[in-house]
């Protein structure tokens, strides 16, 4: 039997000693398998000769010919300029740095062979400074058998020794040597993304043979490289399912359902709910009325109603003697929640906490105590509910808003807080968990990016909402939108102007809004016109908020810290300048700030021309449609998974060889396999997290 390379230290391979192994351990290389998982950047085809005359432009060739000029040319810099021939044409070579010897032996009558890229100079082609070998008959070269690798730069460690030392450590490699992971009755035929066995794939990967198609391995779309792609994204699957699992092992509290809370509850709302919003307060309830802790996440898109939604989940959790949380990723609409659960919650008698950052001395000792006494049943607040001196009393649901701006990790820790503070851990009791966002994910992606999560959607607006009308136009035609905003603010409606730039400088981009402002309101002297920027203390925001909201203010001006959740439903027209800097879902989520009322709605996007082909396609989208989900599928396609989940989600992934973008096509069959694997292949799954996570290993210590 062979030992498992994993279990070989790179320092066991031919050439390596105390130095190279200290260098190949500053590149994460500590053993074979971690050189085999190593892989190639790209590939050069040096296993056929190019005839001079079929060279392609651009492209890196090997040929071979006999010297028939060489001469030392003196331009804007000393070169050596060889003529080379063969039977079909003639090439130049180019050589700045040459010394005598070389000279001498690149004389007319030798005979070469040579590689490097050929691209078009002043005398035809031209190769820089290519590799080459002298070619007699005593001395045949071979060529290479199979399609060079080029490995990632790797300081200290030249391409030949990480060659030679892939080349030792795949001589070690067979079905013994590593585990295969991904077991033959998974059903490779079926699955085609794993159709090659680990063994067959690295192998291809470290040394392709010719002929492999290059243009596939260089996409990234071979099946050996699908296959390492599957198996990484298959880890990743299994490492949220165990976390689920890990969480579900421990009990949650029975949250039975309490019919007079709520019907009480929903009797002195102003509306009705939407079937979509009773299905899914259907979905929750059921969840929280079992022993094991929901895990659920809510996507429904701006302004279709997931607060009450929550309030409901709240209320029955309170029915039943259980403390809440509340956690939103601002201070404005920690606010916003404040006061809106204040207003439903006090005819049940509900008692509410409220803490945030600028909650602060003797004002937030009192709501630490109401807390930890469970005097308060409802708790608001942002992420200062993380804090270690936040002790809750029997909290029996936590509930995060707009959860693309929390990443797992931060998921994680109020999930920590569970019930007892002396057992912060995952191992313990764990509150009901209810996160909503109001990103659309694609269903693909959300797949991958929640698998420890079960999702519903509110997919229904409220009724009397008429679609926000948009228009995009030029920057020329800023007066006449000045002009449009005094119309609709001089008949009663209130309006947003966004200011926006490309830095990401709060401190910009407030002068910025600062100097809008004041340019507007000279233009529009008859208007009350508000600022709000990030560089304002919360309570100011705070102030003009509610300013905006009673209706004080006629026109508020805005960087885009007002892009989540805030409700002004009076207000119906939005400008957005410079909108062609914005991506799509955050041009969204600024555009479903109006359109909340009864009144027909108008969102303008300025733009500065010229505008490039892929900002002028995001306008388009904005301007066709107002749904959420087709949004977001769009800016997947335009920008990728990184821009629409959010930088911390696809930060926390660290992939290393799948692309979210690239294998969305396989992630429905990912989701089923690592099913079938945790069911079928329990004992596997650890080890396929550890190959692939290792270290980072995330989710443990999270
Ligand atoms: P979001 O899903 O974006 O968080 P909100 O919960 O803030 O949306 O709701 C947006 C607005 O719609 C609020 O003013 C809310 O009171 C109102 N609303 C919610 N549900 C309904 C409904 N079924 N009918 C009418 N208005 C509703
Ligand atoms: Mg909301």
């Amino acid at each position: 039997m062979s030992k498992p390379v994993h279990q070989i230290g790179v320092d066991k391979l031919r050439g390596v000693g105390p130095q190279l192994g200290l260098k190949l351990k500053k590149l994460g290389l500590y053993t074979l398998q971690d050189l085999l998982f190593h892989l190639p950047l790209r590939y050069i085809d040096r296993t056929q000769i190019t005839a001079i005359g079929g060279i392609q432009p651009m492209t890196e060739v090997v040929i071979e010919g006999e010297i028939r000029a060489s001469d030392v040319v003196f331009g804007r810099r000393r070169s050596l300029v060889c003529k080379i021939q063969d039977h079909s044409g003639v090439a130049t070579l180019r050589f700045f740095h040459f010394n005598r010897a070389q000279q001498e032996r690149l004389k007319p009558g030798a005979r070469l062979r040579c590689f490097g890229e050929a691209r078009r100079g002043k005398s035809g082609l031209e190769l820089y400074h290519p590799e080459y070998q002298h070619l007699d008959a005593a001395n045949p070269a071979s060529l290479e058998e199979t399609l060079t690798p080029i490995y990632p730069a790797t300081e200290g460690v030249t391409q030949g020794r990480i060659r030679d030392l892939c080349g030792q450590a795949l001589a070690r490699l067979n079905q013994e040597s590593i585990q295969e992971l991904l077991p033959t009755d998974l059903n490779r035929q079926q699955h085609k993304e794993i159709a090659y066995s680990l063994v067959e794939a690295l192998r291809l990967l470290h040394n392709p043979p010719p002929g492999t198609a290059l243009h596939l391995l260089a996409e990234g779309s071979h099946p050996a490289q699908q296959r390492l792609a599957a198996e990484e994204l298959i880890a990743h699957n299994l490492s949220l399912l165990k976390l689920r699992q890990k969480v579900q092992q421990y009990p949650a509290p029975l949250l039975l359902e309490d019919q007079a809370a709520r019907d009480t509850f929903l009797q002195q709302l102003s509306f009705e709910l939407t079937g979509a919003q009773t299905r899914v307060a259907q979905e929750i309830s059921a969840d929280i009325s079992t022993g094991t802790p929901m895990l659920r996440l809510v996507q429904g898109d701006v302004g279709s109603g997931k607060t009450v939604v929550a309030a409901l989940a709240a209320v029955q959790a309170i029915a039943n003697g259980k403390q809440v949380a509340l956690m939103a990723p601002t201070e404005i609409l920690a606010e916003q929640h404040r006061v809106n659960f204040e207003q439903w919650l006090r005819p049940l008698g509900i008692r509410t906490a409220y803490l945030t950052g600028k909650v602060k001395g003797k004002a937030r000792e009192v709501q630490l105590q109401a807390i930890a006494d469970g005097v308060a049943q409802m708790v608001i607040g942002t992420h200062a509910l993380f804090q270690e001196t936040v002790i809750f009393n029997d909290l029996g649901l936590s509930i995060i808003d707009e959860q693309h701006r929390f990443g797992v990790h931060q998921r994680l820790s109020l999930r920590n807080k569970g019930f007892s503070p002396e057992q912060p851990q995952l191992d313990g009791p764990a509150p009901h968990q209810l996160i909503m966002t109001a990103t659309p994910i694609p269903r693909t992606l959300a797949m991958s990016a929640y698998a420890d999560l079960d999702c519903s959607v509110i997919d229904e607006l409220p009724p009397g909402r008429t679609p926000v009308e948009t228009v995009v136009l030029s920057n020329l035609r800023r007066n006449d939108i000045i002009e449009r905003v005094r119309v609709s603010c001089t008949t009663g409606r209130q309006a947003y102007w966004v200011c926006t730039l490309i830095e990401e400088s709060d401190v910009l981009e407030a002068q910025a809004a600062e100097v809008t402002a004041s340019e507007l309101q000279l233009m529009l002297p008859e208007l009350s016109i508000g600022l709000i920027h990030g560089r304002l203390k919360p309570r100011e925001k705070l102030e003009i908020m509610s300013a905006f909201k009673s209706g004080e203010i006629n026109l508020l001006v805005a960087t885009t810290v007002i892009e989540v959740g805030v409700d002004v439903p009076n207000a119906s027209l939005m400008i957005i300048e410079n909108s062609e800097r914005l991506g799509l879902s955050q041009l969204h989520q600024l555009r479903g700030r109006v359109g909340r009322g009864s009144q027909s709605s108008h969102c303008v996007l300025l733009y500065s021309p010229p505008i490039s082909g892929n900002g002028s396609a995001r306008l388009k989208i904005m301007r066709q449609t107002t749904d959420g989900f087709k949004i977001a599928e769009k800016d997947l396609e335009l920008r990728g998974p990184g821009e629409v989940l959010g930088t911390r989600q696809t930060g926390d992934m660290q992939l290393h060889i799948a692309d979210l973008q690239r294998d969305a096509y396989m992630l429905p069959q990912i989701k089923q396999l690592a099913e079938s694997l945790l069911l079928n292949h329990p004992e596997n799954v650890d080890p396929l997290i550890a190959r692939w996570l290792g270290q980072a290993e995330i989710y443990a210590q999270a």
